[in-house]
């Protein structure tokens, strides 16, 4: 099929032969975003899940604005600057303890390979390599080949498929079959000699909203600590409160020996990521032999303006306001789905802090599957940025969302859920 027009830019995730109506956007305040015809749309999924205070926070916009008439990139091997030291001192300081070290990069995918190849380059160094990942069915970790291997297998991967390395992957603990998942995670470590366990705390995100309770994650952490499996958590998505504390890890009272965090790092206003780690991954890697390195880069390692408007965010969270507001929202959240339990076009209707998914029943199942893209138009055409992911719908706003705004949203969801079942 040839295109009938060309289009200069490609979207990501977008066919361009079924879903070319792109929204112009020219503005964004708060929960909002205005297009260039003046409709007002409520931002229902924080733009991708980053924009944790709304659009142009205030705070987050100066400090940028500040930095950038400062000093606005320097390369990062042999120099350093002030915006990265103070965002990684604070860093370390909501991080347990135990937690030394902060590895800056540009994307929540980064930040993945980052942690891969410190847990590698860990047993490498030690001298008892060891290559293989455990994995979580159904898991997201972003889209670059390793974050891609790590991930759910499938439709997006197909064509990639042969060159991704090979993963063990324990089966995700559905209500009722935690200890099948615990039992997998015990075998894996036990026979295959893995380099380490990543997952999801506590919300599988794009594999579909999948929830499992705190418990399991402390079982797992606890089964990768006594067979000497280092332990990734990938808060990408679940960090900055988006579970109801600020790193899902802390409800299980895990703390994890390698962590990803991005997305809300920054309040949303310019990419840039994390990955912690524990001294001994940091000690394995210090050494006068040059050879043991650690050989990762880019080009905009520790931006200074994306880390002054990470500095933003992190001095947001030292106000209580803003704990006050994640508890509010998952209040409201509650409240907002409490009704959608009896819908009958709804199951699994769930809620993990500030987080609600639900799916509609339908046979038209699977991401790619019709009812996403026509769940996506209908909700374009009510004015609220909602992109499901096939036929599972959530809400994840930013936390300065109001209850008017959720009365917006969840009754656009039941008059999508009434046209289109
Ligand atoms: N890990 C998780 C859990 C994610 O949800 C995502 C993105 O949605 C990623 C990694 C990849 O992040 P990015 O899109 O910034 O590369």
């Amino acid at each position: 099929m040839m295109p009938n027009k060309r289009w200069p830019i490609w979207h990501p995730f977008t066919q361009h032969a079924l879903d070319n109506e792109m929204t112009k956007v020219v503005r964004g305040d708060g929960a909002y975003l205005y297009t260039a015809d003046d409709h007002r749309i409520i931002d229902a999924i924080s733009s991708w899940w980053v924009v944790i205070h709304g659009h142009c926070h205030p705070q987050i916009v100066s400090a940028i604005q500040e930095q950038a008439g400062e000093l606005n990139q320097i390369i990062f091997a042999g120099y350093t600057h002030d915006p990265a030291e103070e965002v990684a001192r604070l860093l370390l300081k909501l991080a347990r303890q135990g937690v030394d070290h902060v590895f800056y990069s540009d994307s929540g995918s980064a930040s993945v390979e980052v942690a891969l190849k410190m847990a590698l380059g860990y047993w490498h160094n030690i001298g008892e390599p060891r290559t293989r990942i455990v994995v979580m069915q159904h898991s997201y970790h972003g889209d670059t080949f390793g974050a891609m291997s790590v991930g759910a297998r499938g439709v997006f991967n197909a064509a990639y498929g042969p060159i991704l390395f090979d993963v063990t992957s324990i089966p995700f603990p559905a209500s009722g079959r935690e200890q099948a998942t615990l039992d997998a995670l015990e075998s894996a470590c036990r026979n295959e000699n893995p380099a380490a366990f990543i997952v999801e705390p506590l919300v599988l995100g794009a594999g579909g909203m999948l929830m499992y309770p705190a418990w399991v994650l402390r079982e797992m952490k606890r089964i990768c600590e006594v067979s000497d499996v280092l332990f990734i958590a990938d808060e990408v998505m679940t960090g900055w409160g988006r579970t109801g504390t600020i790193f899902a890890c802390e409800q299980a009272n895990v703390v994890p020996d390698i962590a990803c965090y991005s997305k809300g790092l920054t309040g949303g206003a310019l990419p840039l990521a994390v990955t912690l780690c524990r001294a001994e991954i940091f000690d394995a890697h210090y050494s006068k032999d040059r050879t043991r390195t650690f050989f990762h880069s880019s080009s905009y390692t520790a931006n200074p303006v994306a880390c002054a408007a990470a500095k933003a965010n992190l001095d947001l969270w030292k106000d209580q306001e803003c704990h006050q507001r994640i508890a509010a929202v998952a209040t409201m959240q509650e409240q907002a789905i409490e009704a959608l339990r009896a819908n009958p076009r709804f199951a699994n209707v769930r809620r993990c802090g500030t987080i609600t998914a639900l799916d509609l029943k339908t046979r038209d199942t699977g991401y790619l599957a019709g009812v996403g893209p026509k769940l996506h138009a209908f909700f374009k055409d009510r004015n609220l940025l909602l992109r499901p992911l096939g036929n599972t719908i959530y809400v994840m706003p930013p936390y300065c969302v109001t209850a008017g705004d959720l009365g917006e949203i969840y009754a656009g969801i039941c008059d999508a859920a009434d046209a289109l079942v």
